[in-house]
């Protein structure tokens, strides 16, 4: 860790007070970050350095994950936080906020360097970029670093100018493009685990793989996000971004103590490996889902279309299962089913791995089938287990389920926000997406879109509380397979 001015665009949103000041506390109190790290928190409103701080301190006490006990060591962690002025839009703003960065800068002892993140809408991503360039904001002595959230655009085009205007102000190298799946520990420990591990490194492969599931499921609706929502989708929420996001992660194979550069080239390979769908087979690999009225743990919801701010005939998705498949040495022939949706069964956010069972007669699922499973669970618990089928003792001829598992609790662990800035402040870019996989990304995804759009695939919809259309269960049954686990 360097000395560094974490310049912060949209202190006062929610993002901002329930992950980025809980994360860096945590990194506080965890010493991890530099003597000379200071804050300069950016609104529209006029506020001064003490009600900033005071605002900084509440949202410490609201949402981080350790309890704020210790006031000594809050009122110096406090003390790195300073407010400016800044309209988006205002160029004459920039101005000032450089004079405030410098004067923030001298009294760092070693060479400063700025870090820029963009808790805003992405409206504001190109502007700020640019502005940021253009005030001189850019010309920072040591290292300078953009920190961007999602949406990384809307479709390929939008994405891909983005991606133009961000280049005149940052080199790929300065990007840090926020996905926090892959700041998720769980996320993070998959290519660990699979590296250190001979076991399974060597059961990595079609060999001995039958399929993999990965599932993130809500049970919240649209909540205050509807107009947002409702010109997103799942297929762009959560799809694009942290559904391909934790594929590559689980379909890499790497080397020992592999460098992010290798990680991400590792990453490009999967997508660009990855069989692209086309107009004609959309319908038969991806299933387009939407929720009626239900109950969520016995309380009665509405349907998706009698949402506040949802238009009545909307054909928006509030779900998708798709099966993708990787054509290259190790994956091809197994599965990849995806499938993501709000007002499901259960919240949960997890990767299933059923092993082949090379002895089993029949490709069809019977009812007291028990599969050799590894399941990483990612959120909201983390933990791995591993299901083997076993003779039952007590009842001959019959199979039961042992498990092996382990899991942690989410005190101890680090958030996604305090893996990623820290790995931010420090270089590391393994964990943040890299433009090649987010443009193949959107590349994969954009035939979907545009059937979406022209509506040319149907609209399956679902009671909320259940685990999704019928059609998406079909979708694994067709190959002889199941969604292991209620979601
Ligand atoms: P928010 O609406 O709560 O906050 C936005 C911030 O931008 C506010 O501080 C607001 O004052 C500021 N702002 C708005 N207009 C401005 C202007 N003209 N000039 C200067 N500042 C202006 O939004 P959020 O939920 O904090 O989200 C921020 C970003 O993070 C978005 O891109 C969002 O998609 C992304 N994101 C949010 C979450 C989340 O959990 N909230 C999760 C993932 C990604």
């Amino acid at each position: 860790m360097e000395a560094t001015t974490f310049v912060l665009f949209g202190a006062t949103g929610d993002l901002a007070r329930r992950k980025i000041y809980p994360a860096l506390y945590n990194l506080f109190l965890d010493h991890k970050l530099h003597n000379s790290f200071a804050v300069i928190g950016l609104g529209r409103r006029e506020v001064t350095d003490e009600a900033y701080q005071a605002m900084v301190e509440r949202s410490l006490r609201d949402f981080s994950r350790r309890e704020v006990k210790d006031t000594a060591s809050v009122r110096s962690f406090l003390k790195a936080f300073r407010y400016n002025v800044l309209d988006v839009g205002h160029t004459e703003d920039y101005v000032k906020l450089l004079e405030r960065v410098e004067q923030v800068e001298t009294g760092m002892g070693s060479t400063p360097n700025r870090m820029f993140y963009l808790s805003v809408g992405p409206e504001f991503f190109e502007p700020i970029a640019l502005n940021i360039e253009a005030s001189g904001l850019g010309a920072a002595k040591g290292w300078k670093r953009l920190v961007i959230e999602k949406p990384f655009g809307h479709d390929l085009q939008s994405a891909q100018e983005l991606n133009l205007t961000l280049s005149k102000a940052f080199t790929e190298e300065e990007i840090y493009r926020i996905d926090h799946y892959l700041g998720k520990p769980m996320v993070q420990e998959l290519d660990v685990f699979q590296q250190t591990n001979p076991v399974l490194h060597a059961l990595w492969n079609n060999r001995y793989i039958a399929n993999v599931q990965i599932t993130a499921a809500e049970t919240v609706g649209v909540e205050e996000r509807a107009g947002y929502y409702d010109h997103v989708g799942a297929l762009r929420d959560m799809f694009q971004n942290h559904m391909l996001q934790l594929l590559m992660m689980l379909a890499i194979r790497l080397p020992k103590d592999s460098s992010a550069d290798e990680v991400r080239f590792k990453k490009r390979e999967v997508m660009e490996a990855l069989e692209p769908l086309d107009e004609a087979n959309i319908e038969a690999s991806v299933i387009r889902g939407q929720y009626t009225a239900g109950a969520i743990k016995g309380i009665p919801v509405p349907g998706y279309r009698s949402e506040a701010g949802i238009s009545a005939g909307s054909m928006n998705d509030t779900f998708i299962a798709a099966r993708l498949q990787i054509d290259d040495p190790f994956w091809k022939g197994v599965p990849f089913y995806i499938r993501t949706g709000k007002r499901m069964k259960e919240k949960s956010t997890r990767i299933v791995i059923e092993f082949k069972e090379p002895l089993k007669q029949s490709s069809t699922v019977e009812e007291d089938d028990i599969p050799n499973l590894l399941v990483f669970e990612i959120s909201p618990n983390e933990g791995i287990t591993l299901q083997l089928k076993a003779r039952d003792p007590r009842n001959k001829g019959k199979f039961k389920a042992v498990h092996i598992d382990f899991h942690t609790s989410s005190i101890e662990v680090p958030e996604a926000y305090e893996n990623l800035i820290h790995d931010a402040l420090n270089g590391d870019p393994s964990f943040f997406a890299h433009w090649n996989e987010v443009e193949l990304s959107w590349k994969w995804v954009q035939p979907i879109l545009n059937a979406f759009a022209g509506n040319s695939v149907p609209l399956y919809s679902y009671a909320a509380g259940s685990h999704g259309p019928a059609e998406s269960d079909q979708l694994l049954a067709q190959d002889g397979h199941h969604w292991w686990l209620d979601a």
